[in-house]
């Protein structure tokens, strides 16, 4: 046994408790958020993050890394090296950094716009934009969504400095850069990756927006060149309208979803009784309103919480998370603690897969049991909408890449005119006249959720690579037990044995590529 094996070997041994410990602290707050569960969450979070931090350990990891050549253990060497650099800057740096997170992360959740002087949350802004016809009215709310943005933005630009200074500290560029290389994507195929997702979608969504256009002129009275923001059905514009897909809602209404989502996974053959068992699904007061998968102790405790309710986004979300769990689930059990882990592209990938499976039509006949002629009734409309929803999530990601690219290359630029810029090249959206404003920091993620939007945009890609894999080996994915066996062998069981991008090849047959997702938006 080498020293590289006996040295990961110990920083497992040390590490799986902490692990274990703040995950269950961490579901614990989330299934009752008291007083007292939120202070353990907190100090088994800073144990687990203190142990990473560990100085001593990091410099045993570097050396080991460059002197041990067996592949599995340099491996585990990898990824904890990986875990541990962002921890490794100075501890008044790195509580800096947790500070300012944390003072602007409550901002954020205490912030309000007013409307009319009365104040307005989230789901009213929402509602108005989807529901009014008043063009001033809609204006005031989109005013009042971004009011947050000037709020914040002074702190989101400091955050930015401060998590630059961390990571030339660690040898890298600016945080961009590191992040990207502690979570093993490489930025050249990423910039190419991106691009080629420009290029499949810049058409289609161009054709798409133009009817929407249209629509919202006839709506609102205008030309479409009248258009301003507040005229679409979102803040960001971030998702296709639901005004003109297909509601399936109705479907679901009185339909024991738990139970279809059992009856989803039966048909590949997985089984998620053990999961059902141990998770809290439904709402209840003090509980989180989300919904998340977690994998509690990397040994076949999987949990999901959610908030089921009878309509179409609860039977996508269960399927979402199980997508999660079935995954974690199916890690060959010999692997060792570093390697029973997902990489975010894959598993976000699966958990895609089987949500995406409510608008397809096998498993409205099959598993919904729709009648076979109202199911083809549905289908083109269904892939419609499916193709909306990708090429406008798609632009958008396209915005928000672009924008963190320039906040970390250059914090002091000014970014009110490259956040337009970008939105009115990829969205094709307008800056209301003579705006001026810090935009770009209204969107939370571009504080408390850095340099990860892209993942999202990874998983879909990858979904759609494993759907059309799948559709070739085994004809599809619902009552495929075939289908499901694939999954596990090629994707699950490696865990992270295998670099997330040889996973994805070595699981769809094919290196990352837009193709898939290419063919799924030309039907927008
Ligand atoms: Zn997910």
């Amino acid at each position: 046994m080498t020293d590289g094996t006996q040295l990961v070997d110990a920083a497992e041994e040390m590490l799986g408790p902490l692990g274990l410990a703040r995950n269950v602290a961490w579901w614990d707050a989330n299934v009752e958020a008291t007083e007292e569960n939120e202070r353990r969450r907190a100090e088994a979070e800073l144990r687990y993050s203190n142990a990473l931090a560990d100085r001593e350990l990091f410099a045993a990891v570097e050396a080991a890394r460059s002197a041990d050549g067996e592949p599995l253990v340099r491996r585990r060497l990898d990824l904890l090296h990986d875990l541990m650099l962002p921890r490794q800057v100075t501890d008044s740096l790195r509580a800096r950094i947790v500070e300012f997170e944390a003072s602007v992360e409550g901002r954020y959740s205490r912030h309000r716009g007013a409307l009319r002087g009365e104040e307005v949350d989230d789901n009213e802004i929402k509602r108005v934009l989807r529901e009014s016809d008043d063009p001033a009215e809609r204006r005031e709310t989109w005013e009042a969504s971004k009011t947050v943005g000037a709020a914040v933005a002074d702190d989101v630009r400091e955050l930015a400095r401060l998590r630059n200074q961390a990571a030339r500290s660690l040898g890298h560029r600016d945080w961009f850069a590191l992040s990207l290389a502690t979570d093993e994507l490489d930025e050249p195929k990423l910039l190419e990756t991106l691009a080629a997702a420009d290029r499949a979608t810049a058409e289609p969504f161009a054709r798409w927006k133009h009817a929407l256009d249209a629509r919202l002129a006839e709506r609102f009275g205008c030309h479409p060149g009248e258009l301003s923001p507040w005229h679409y059905a979102d803040p960001f514009f971030q998702e296709a309208p639901a005004e003109g897909s297909v509601d399936l809602d109705p479907l679901f209404r009185g339909r024991d979803l738990v139970a279809l989502a059992r009856r989803t996974f039966d048909g590949v053959e997985l089984d998620v009784a053990g999961i059902l068992a141990r998770s809290d699904l439904f709402p209840r007061p003090g509980k989180c309103q989300h919904a998340f998968c977690m994998d509690v102790d990397r040994d076949g405790d999987v949990r999901v919480l959610a908030n089921v309710t009878d309509n179409r986004d609860w039977m996508d979300a269960m399927l979402h998370e199980l997508g999660h769990g079935v995954y974690d689930l199916g890690f060959d059990p010999e692997l060792p603690w570093l390697l029973r882990d997902t990489h975010l592209v894959t598993t976000e990938a699966s958990a895609l897969l089987f949500g995406a499976l409510t608008g397809e039509r096998e498993w409205l006949e099959r598993v919904l049991e729709l009648g076979a002629s109202d199911a083809a009734a549905l289908e083109d409309r269904l892939q419609e909408a499916r193709a909306a929803q990708l090429v406008v999530f798609t632009r958008w990601v396209l915005v928000m890449n672009g924008f963190e690219r320039r906040l970390y290359a250059d914090p002091e630029a000014d970014l009110d005119s490259a956040w337009w810029e970008l939105v009115s090249h990829h969205q094709l959206v307008m800056p209301p006249e003579g705006r001026r404003a810090p935009d770009w920091a209204a969107k939370i993620h571009v504080a408390v959720a850095p340099v990860y939007y892209h993942t999202y945009l990874y998983g879909a890609i990858v979904a759609s690579q494993l759907r059309d894999a799948l559709r070739d080996a085994a004809g599809g994915l619902v009552d495929r037990p075939e289908a499901g066996r694939q999954l596990v062998e090629r994707l699950f069981a490696p865990g992270l044995s295998v670099r997330w991008d040889r996973l994805v090849e070595q699981a769809s047959g094919s290196p990352l590529s837009v193709e898939s997702l290419s063919r799924e938006v030309a039907a927008a």
